[in-house]
């Protein structure tokens, strides 16, 4: 059985067949999805389709992309919602250089009240980086730790995979990990502590090398096999000892079960 810890259930990617996707992730051995939203509206999705699906668990939160667009009342319903029973971390929140959406204090003050919500509920969160490793890493120290949160999508250094080891963060990994160009990111990958590793897919988003080879356009929850897969081998482990460790990991982090 495998955790899938970051997917976008609410996507309209998935308004022609929700449920049968979410059927399709257990059938394939995938016990448990976490939806995540990024913005007020996304999030509020997040914790319907939960409380929907008893397989799926919802994060809540606005992503740094959409945090100038985001208002007091946004925010203030974010922590609302948050209490919600089926809520089990903050998140999407962090940093992106790559897009231009929101100037970067804006991300970084959003970033500190979802790591600082986080802390209220005792709640794990979820940060998204993109080519902002150094400022992520610079803001969590300056905000303390050790942290509980994870890191998604993890496609940063070996150096930047310690940083966030040494703040406390788990590290997953998506189907990026199985794309061929990625050596360097499997090299990371081996390297990090068992108790630390989760997978995930981002679906409907980086579709994984195989179904991507296959043609599929779009990512689903059951494909986290795939990732499980190939972190199983950079970790030299068998596929089945993979899962049992990322699924207690998950278990772990987000308080399943
Ligand atoms: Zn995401």
């Amino acid at each position: 059985m495998l955790i899938d810890t970051h997917a976008h259930l609410d996507e309209q990617a998935f308004d022609p067949d929700r449920a049968e996707t979410v059927q399709r992730a257990a059938d394939a051995g995938v016990e448990s999805i976490l939806t995540i939203g990024i913005t007020l509206r996304t999030s509020q999705a997040a914790v319907a389709l939960a409380n929907e699906y008893p397989s799926v668990f919802a994060v809540v939160g606005i992503q740094p992309n959409y945090a100038a667009e985001a208002s007091p009342m946004d925010w203030a319903e974010i922590e609302t919602l948050a209490r919600q029973p089926k809520v089990v971390a903050i998140g999407e929140t962090g940093l992106d250089r790559y897009w231009d959406f929101a100037p970067l204090d804006i991300q970084a003050d959003f970033f500190t009240r979802h790591v600082q919500l986080a802390q209220e509920l005792e709640l794990p969160f979820v940060v998204h980086c993109r080519d902002a490793e150094a400022d992520v890493v610079s803001q969590l120290r300056t905000l303390g730790g050790p942290f509980r949160g994870v890191m998604h999508s993890f496609c940063g250094s070996t150096q930047t995979a310690r940083e966030c080891l040494d703040l406390g963060l788990h590290i997953s990994f998506s189907g990026m990990l199985t794309y061929r160009k990625n050596q360097e990111l499997r090299e990371t990958a081996a390297l990090i502590p068992r108790d630390r590793l989760l997978v995930e897919t981002d679906a409907p988003y980086l579709v994984p090398h195989k179904q991507r080879k296959a043609k599929v356009k779009r990512n689903e929850p059951s494909f986290v096999v795939e990732t499980g897969a190939c972190l199983a081998e950079a970790q030299g482990l068998s596929f089945e000892e993979m899962a049992t460790i990322c699924t207690a990991n998950a278990k772990r982090l987000f308080g399943l079960d």
